[in-house]
């Protein structure tokens, strides 16, 4: 006893080695308190996944979030064990207590998507905002893991510019990764940009044949074929900036037509100077009539039942 007394007065880590020489089980998993949240008057102790502790007011966590018991209901001494790591946690209390926010502007994607996720599954309502805002500004990289936050939390505009970022995404890729109930709705959002690209093949196809481009009405065959090939490709274009961009620039390496057309005078050159400006007005047309995603899912709702 006289050894683990002095051992005591040395330092911290030395009293926590004597520790577990007296009391093996006890102290080998004597967890690390965290240093920001190690308050003295604590009386509800939190244990991260990781095993680290945190020691909390539960007035604090009581009057900002909606999900943690105030200081009415006893815990016992009990620790409380939540499933996030201790790095999550960490920033998730900051916003618990009196005092400036984390701004979350140095986070990494997936430690903000896991504070994301904390905060709703733990009301931090204090918090919600800043997170959404964070996660928005990866776009549009982390699209997929965006729009299945922002749907299961309901946040219409982050659906909608995931949703966006997502719209020539294949189908099926799609569906495999969205919530059950926004599968029928995507389908039909996707259904509404296979349309735009249908309705600039349906007018290519109802042109009439003619030696030269001349009125709205006539094609020369190469124009016909060529605008009809660059409506394939660019209904290929998986993103949307990408789409955006060809359709603007008539990027070459879409709009390929190798051979200039000699007996087409109003297109000579590569490209039907006649007719592409009317296609590019119909996709662009098409692309800004077609309503946000959350348009979809509402139109999906069923009406409410007893
Ligand atoms: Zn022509
Ligand atoms: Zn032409």
């Amino acid at each position: 006893m006289n050894q683990s007394s002095s051992l005591l007065h040395t330092d911290s880590s030395s009293c926590l080695q004597t520790v577990s020489l007296n009391m093996p089980d006890e102290a080998l998993s004597t967890p690390i308190v965290n240093d920001q949240f190690s308050a003295q008057d604590a009386d509800i102790t939190i244990q991260s996944s990781d095993g680290i502790l945190f020691k909390l007011h539960r007035s604090n966590l009581a009057g900002i979030t909606g999900a943690f018991p105030g200081p009415e209901i006893d815990t016992q001494g009990e620790i409380v064990h939540l499933t996030e790591p201790a790095k999550v946690l960490e920033i998730v209390f900051q916003y618990v207590y009196p005092r400036k926010h984390p701004s979350l502007k140095d986070l990494d994607f997936d430690t903000l998507l896991q504070v994301a996720e904390a905060v709703e599954k733990y009301d931090v309502f204090s918090a919600m905002n800043t997170c959404e805002w964070r996660l928005s500004e990866f776009l549009p990289d982390h699209a997929v893991e965006i729009l299945a936050h922002s749907v299961k939390h309901g946040y219409p505009e982050s659906i909608d510019k995931a949703g966006l970022v997502l719209s020539r995404t294949p189908h099926l890729e799609m569906v495999e990764m969205l919530p059950l109930h926004c599968v029928v709705p995507w389908l039909k959002y996707q259904g509404a940009w296979q349309k735009i690209f249908d309705n600039a093949i349906r007018h290519i196809d109802g042109m009439f044949y003619n030696y030269y481009c001349y009125d709205v009405q006539h094609v020369c065959s190469p124009c016909r074929v060529s605008l009809l090939g660059w409506v394939t490709k660019l209904s290929q274009i998986k993103t949307i900036s990408s789409l955006r961009d060809a359709i603007t620039t008539r990027n070459p390496s879409i709009y390929n037509n190798s051979v200039a057309h000699p007996w087409c005078s109003n297109c000579s050159g590569n490209i039907c100077q006649f007719h592409l400006p009317t296609v590019q007005k119909i996709l662009e047309d098409g692309i800004t009539s077609i309503p946000p995603f959350t348009e979809f899912l509402k139109a999906k709702e069923p009406a409410p039942s007893a």
